[in-house]
């Protein structure tokens, strides 16, 4: 273990909480940075593992500012590239990159910087970096390090492949005197192993830091009317803030879109229908305009890297838990209050199970997906905190009751529905396991329709014993008898219900059957999910939040830079606190160092002195 921060002296020998300060104007090291930057500062090789958000651009930017030469960052991504170079350069750091999507004058330009020693870091894509002339100068000039980000890449078994990744081992025979620095936000073994073989020379240090996103508050509700859900979610919780909204299909992506426009919230469409203008144009102003919301199919994230993204909803199940991870972890990069919002109904869950039924997969891998699929369930009905049953499918041990998920808010109330479970059970086998919820049900409450009448089922022994409950306990306990595998939709897909071997026990009455209780919405609940970045502010302080936020946005306009760029909620946020009065003062502020300060010092002390 490190020595804590604060026991650190923040004299002249403290070289990189130096650069943290002074270049990045930030206080103090997170989680596991510090041994990081430590280690490859000292010319060793390391691999780091640490969640979205959780500082890993830090960890290669400062051994860069600190070792002597050019750092080379391999970044898969374009579009991120050069949103990375110029937050670099807003702090005053020497950075440019290199793609193929760049114009010639630029790229001749930032070839002549390189080879003149005139840069701190070199954003670059692997393809590029991989060309015979660009190697040849990099052997010609001193060389800081390697960072190899979205490590990940490098493995086959993951879906963000890339072949180019592969070659980059080569990099460690050409260069054996560069220490190399791998970075992935995915930490499972398999992977972990595939980047030290494949990228990393010998000897690397693997450091992996915890992967909860604290601020990142988890909700799972049950999926009612979701496009209103939605609605009053983004209006009571998150006006004005910048969001994304999964959907399963590309059709669905635009119409919730058109849907929220029609109520006067801004959002726009994404998915990987749209002609490459379109998509890119939607994404360009989700990055730069304040407050839009994107409705997207998974083709949307990866390399957003918008550190104030409010909100992830998911109108949807997402696939399995690692894409559930993957997902709501692009809301608050910046550290800052942000939501998690889970809609999950029957009909999800019947969806699944059908998927099960049908994979046709070899044995194996049927294995693997299924149990993937019972962990994403399970996380959907679990009664205890979710971060708990998240962390745990990332086999990492979290204490529980961490007060900022919906069961730790509002613990769920729990029954014994052995008995009605029962009912259930008896009455699908009784009507031949063939039917629907629905049908089950209207049996169970002794319907008077025509169906059930020809059908003979009115003289069934469980026609009408559930009149006790009504429609929607039983749809809830169907749901959940599904979600737990002790029934499955009939294998030839007619939409019908069976029993499966699990449900043995239960009917035998030889075990107990506790069930969430099913809470619905109601407005003064929601009142109180209001956790956005803005709901932290004081009333009081309302004009002059906005008042910095304008500021923020005509300085980020007349540069052509994303608002965030400029400074990050985090900071307005802290200027707010400080209320700084001089540029001394304006200095202390985190997130204000030393160049944003020379630089924008001056217009954001007007906000508070007028
Ligand atoms: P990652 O690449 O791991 O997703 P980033 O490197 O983009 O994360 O960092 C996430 C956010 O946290 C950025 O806004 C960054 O400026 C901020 N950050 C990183 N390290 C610190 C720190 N030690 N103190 C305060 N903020 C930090
Ligand atoms: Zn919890």
């Amino acid at each position: 273990m490190h020595p804590s921060p604060e026991t650190l002296p923040a004299d002249e020998r403290d070289a990189p909480l130096r650069v943290l300060r002074e270049t990045f104007g930030y206080e103090a090291f997170r989680g596991r940075q510090r041994e990081v930057i430590d280690a490859v500062t000292g010319g060793r090789h390391a691999l780091a593992l640490m969640p979205t958000g959780g500082g890993k651009s830090l960890c290669y930017q400062i051994p860069a500012l600190l070792r002597n030469g050019t750092a080379v960052v391999v970044s898969p991504l374009i579009a991120l590239m050069r949103d990375q170079v110029e937050a670099l350069r807003h702090y005053g750091v020497r950075a440019a990159y290199l793609n193929s999507a760049m114009d010639p004058r630029d790229r001749r330009e930032c070839e002549r910087a390189l080879a003149a020693g005139e840069l701190d870091l070199l954003y670059v894509a692997p393809e590029r970096l991989l060309t015979d002339a660009l190697l040849a100068t990099l052997e010609r000039i001193p060389l800081a390090l390697f960072a190899i980000d979205e490590a990940h890449c490098v493995s086959q078994w993951g879906h963000d492949f890339r072949p180019e990744y592969m070659q980059l081992g080569q990099l460690a025979e050409r260069f054996p005197h560069t220490p190399m620095v791998a970075l992935t936000a995915t930490a499972d073994a398999r992977t972990r192993s595939e980047i030290l073989q494949r990228l990393l020379p010998a000897g690397a240090e693997t450091f992996v830091a915890s992967f909860d996103r604290p601020n990142i508050r988890y909700r799972v509700r049950l999926k009612e009317r979701a496009r209103q859900q939605l609605f009053e979610f983004i209006q009571d919780a998150h006006p004005g803030e910048s969001g994304i909204v999964y959907c399963m299909t590309r059709r669905a992506t635009e119409e919730v879109a058109a849907w929220l426009s029609e109520r006067g919230v801004r959002a726009v469409p994404y998915h990987a229908g749209l002609s490459g203008e379109t998509r890119e144009f939607n994404q360009e102003r989700f990055l730069r305009e304040d407050g839009l919301i994107v409705v997207a199919t998974v083709a949307f994230g990866m390399g957003i890297d918008k550190p104030d993204v409010r909100f992830v909803v998911h109108m949807d199940l997402p696939k399995s838990l690692e894409a559930y991870y993957q997902e709501t972890g692009r809301a608050g990069r910046d550290g800052l209050p942000s939501d998690a919002l889970l809609l999950y109904g029957s009909q999800d869950v019947y969806r699944v199970r059908a998927m099960l039924e049908s994979s046709e997969a070899d044995l194996r891998h049927k294995h693997a997906e299924r149990q993937r699929l019972e962990a994403l369930l399970g996380f959907c009905e679990q009664t205890g905190c979710r971060r708990q049953g998240l962390l745990a499918w990332f086999d990492e041990a979290h204490p529980g009751a961490c007060g900022n998920c919906d069961n730790c808010l509002e613990p769920p109330e729990t029954w014994d529905a052995t008995e009605p479970a029962r009912m259930v059970l008896s009455c699908i086998y009784r009507t031949g396991q063939r039917f629907g919820a629905n049908h089950v049900i209207d049996v169970l409450l002794g319907s008077s329709a025509d169906r059930i009448r020809r059908l003979g089922h009115d003289q069934l022994s469980t026609y009408g014993i559930g009149r006790e409950y009504p429609r929607s306990v039983w749809q809830s306990i169907v749901r959940q008898l599904l979600a737990q595998g002790f029934i499955r939709p009939d294998p030839e897909g007619h939409g019908g219900l069976c029993l499966a071997e699990e449900c043995r026990s239960l009917l035998r009455g030889e075990r107990q059957l506790v069930l969430r209780r099913d809470t619905r919405s109601s407005r003064k609940k929601r009142a109180r999910t209001g956790d956005g970045a803005s709901a932290q502010i004081d009333p009081a302080d309302r004009d002059d939040w906005e008042a910095l936020r304008a500021c923020r946005r005509e300085i980020a306009d007349a540069e052509g830079v994303p608002p965030y760029v400029v400074f990050h909620d985090a900071t307005l946020l802290a200027m707010l606190q400080v209320r700084p009065a001089t540029l001394e003062e304006m200095a202390s502020v985190s997130g204000v160092g030393r160049h944003k300060l020379e630089r924008y010092g001056e217009a954001f002390l007007r906000v508070f002195n007028g």
